[in-house]
């Protein structure tokens, strides 16, 4: 069972059925937790008799699939079936159902899940917390997907993933859940071997509504997972299988009981990882020349866009702040190019599939 970057919930409905129909997956408890906004059914899948609990979900951001996909492939496999005496897991797969077949990070009600912990204005998010508030998960793993601006500082590397132990306080206090979170991260971080590419992590200012800082405020250790890009990874085949490992990390690592290094060792471990930055575009244009000769940077980001089945990606050109972005996942000397020359190479990377792109039309 595969799921593509962009799926439709039936498609992931029906496949899951499939994968839990299978004899060797009939431990499995699945059941329907609530309902989207627009009526769509979501599920709570629930295995294994262990003290150990540990709530997994994924997609809350609806255009934020590939953890979707990678859980859906260790379903299929026999992974999980180790943990059956120490763990107990509880997994929602797909958070935010109406935002996965629209491809928008928000819910219907065009509302950041990740922003209402507090507020519960919206079912989603209601479904979550009586998640947390019935299972009393003993580690909480948060699963997004990044976007493609983010690299490092000096931007030489993209960020292919990154995590985050969030704050439970506005004075960012390192609590024992938090030194847990930071634990874990530095496991996964130290055993995914990136290529060209770093692991980062993110900024930990406190949002109570946030939901990873919501509970972290009351003493449950969570980490933030956030798939990420690089090179042409645009169908995120690579992102998926990075995923399938920091999670088989995680797991493996949660049913062995973190072993705690010194409080030290372990900040200055998480700290040691480097911090993210969006110091990257996807196509970044070099001395383009204007119709007088001037030259200059252009950047190109991506829209991403639903049509039909479909996604596309639309290419978007914007000036570009020089102190800001340092790199791209594609750099192309424009210096002896004409326009139609650049939309022609802009084009040929196989990602783009627009007909109406024209760096021409940018100068207009
Ligand atoms: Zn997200």
């Amino acid at each position: 069972m595969k799921l593509n970057r962009y799926f439709k919930y039936s498609e992931f409905e029906k496949g899951l059925d499939q994968i839990l129909n299978r004899s060797k997956n009939h431990s499995w408890q699945k059941s329907v937790i609530g309902k989207s906004v627009l009526g769509k059914s979501i599920y709570g899948l629930k295995f294994g008799s262990g003290n150990n609990h540990v709530l997994i979900w994924s997609q809350m951001h609806g255009n934020e699939s590939t953890s979707t996909r990678a859980l859906i492939r260790l379903l299929d496999s026999d992974f999980f079936h180790q943990f059956e005496q120490n763990l107990e897991l509880y997994i929602i797969p797909v958070l935010n159902p109406d935002g996965c077949d629209f491809w928008t990070r928000n819910n219907a009600n065009n509302v950041d899940l990740n922003r209402d912990a507090i507020d519960l204005s919206q079912p989603e998010s209601k479904i979550l917390r009586t998640a947390i508030d019935d299972f009393q998960p003993d580690f909480c793993l948060n699963l997004h997907d990044q976007r493609t601006i983010y690299g490092n500082d000096s931007g030489t590397l993209p960020a292919q993933f990154s995590f985050l132990a969030p704050a439970g306080d506005a004075e960012k206090t390192i609590s024992g859940a938090r030194l847990k979170a930071m634990s874990l991260i530095n496991s996964i971080a130290g055993a995914i071997n990136l290529e060209s590419a770093y692991v980062g992590r993110y900024g930990d200012d406190f949002n109570i509504n946030c939901i990873g800082d919501y509970c972290m405020s009351r003493g449950i250790p969570i980490v933030l997972f956030e798939g990420g890009h690089a090179g042409q990874d645009y169908d995120r085949e690579e992102a998926a299988q990075l995923y399938e490992n920091a999670l088989k990390i995680a797991l493996t690592k949660l049913s062995n009981d973190l072993k705690l290094q010194s409080r030290d060792e372990i900040v200055d471990g998480y700290n040691e990882i480097p911090s993210i930055a969006q110091t990257y575009t996807d196509i970044l244009l070099k001395q383009v020349s204007d119709a007088r000769g001037s030259r200059q940077d252009l950047a190109i980001m991506y829209r991403e866009v639903i049509d039909g089945d479909r996604l596309w990606f639309i290419p978007v050109i914007t000036d570009i702040d020089q102190e800001q972005i340092k790199n791209a996942h594609r750099v192309l000397d424009a210096a002896h190019l004409s326009f139609e020359e650049l939309d022609l190479l802009i084009e040929e990377c196989g990602v783009v599939q627009s007909t109406s792109f024209s760096i021409r039309s940018f100068y207009k």
